[in-house]
């Protein structure tokens, strides 16, 4: 198991002004935001965790909790829903994070070891992590989704119902609520 103290500042997707996160629907490829959670950091945390542990893959706990596309009204899995550039940015992270662990555990062993002339190896510390992603726009329009006590951002362009990403309830956004 990974420090959770240590690597918490480094998980981190970056927010628009109003703390909104990109989501992407695999289903329709549409792109709209939710807000940041304390729920997104454990699905950012999981999904590191179970990158960094691909040999115990049965270890893999699932979670109940479910999203719908606002656009599509497919559902899917809370963890479905990372954009291409965040999944890449994750990816590279595990690996990022796996370094620095085994790292660490070099180390651990040549301090224990430290005594020993014939230690013939030198741990070397991974270069810095540095694939970040771009800062988030502030782009698409807010509606709040009276439904839930939430709000969720769609495109601009979007002229159609929405579903609530929460409970999946239709909402004509043309006559209920207008764009702030
Ligand atoms: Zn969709
Ligand atoms: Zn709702």
């Amino acid at each position: 198991m990974i420090a959770i103290d240590h690597f918490e500042e480094q998980l981190k997707l970056p927010l628009d002004r109003r703390g909104f996160l990109r989501r992407e629907c695999s289903t329709c490829h549409r792109q709209f935001k939710l807000r940041w959670s304390e729920q997104d950091a454990v699905l950012l945390l999981r999904r590191l965790g179970n990158e960094l542990r691909h040999e115990n893959e049965h270890e893999v706990v699932t979670h109940p909790v479910s999203r719908t596309c606002p656009y599509c009204s497919a559902s899917a899995h809370a963890d479905a829903w990372w954009t291409e550039e965040q999944r890449l940015y994750l990816s590279r992270k595990a690996a990022a994070l796996g370094e620095e662990i085994r790292f660490e555990q070099l180390r651990h062993v040549e301090r224990t070891i430290g005594q020993n002339p014939n230690l013939t190896f030198l741990p070397v510390p991974p270069a810095p992590f540095r694939a970040g992603v771009r800062a988030e726009p502030d782009d698409m329009r807010v509606i709040p989704l009276v439904c839930c006590g939430e709000d969720v951002k769609v495109r601009d362009s979007w002229t159609g119902t929405i579903h609530c990403p929460f409970c999946g309830v239709e909402h004509d956004i043309q006559r209920g609520h207008p764009a702030k």
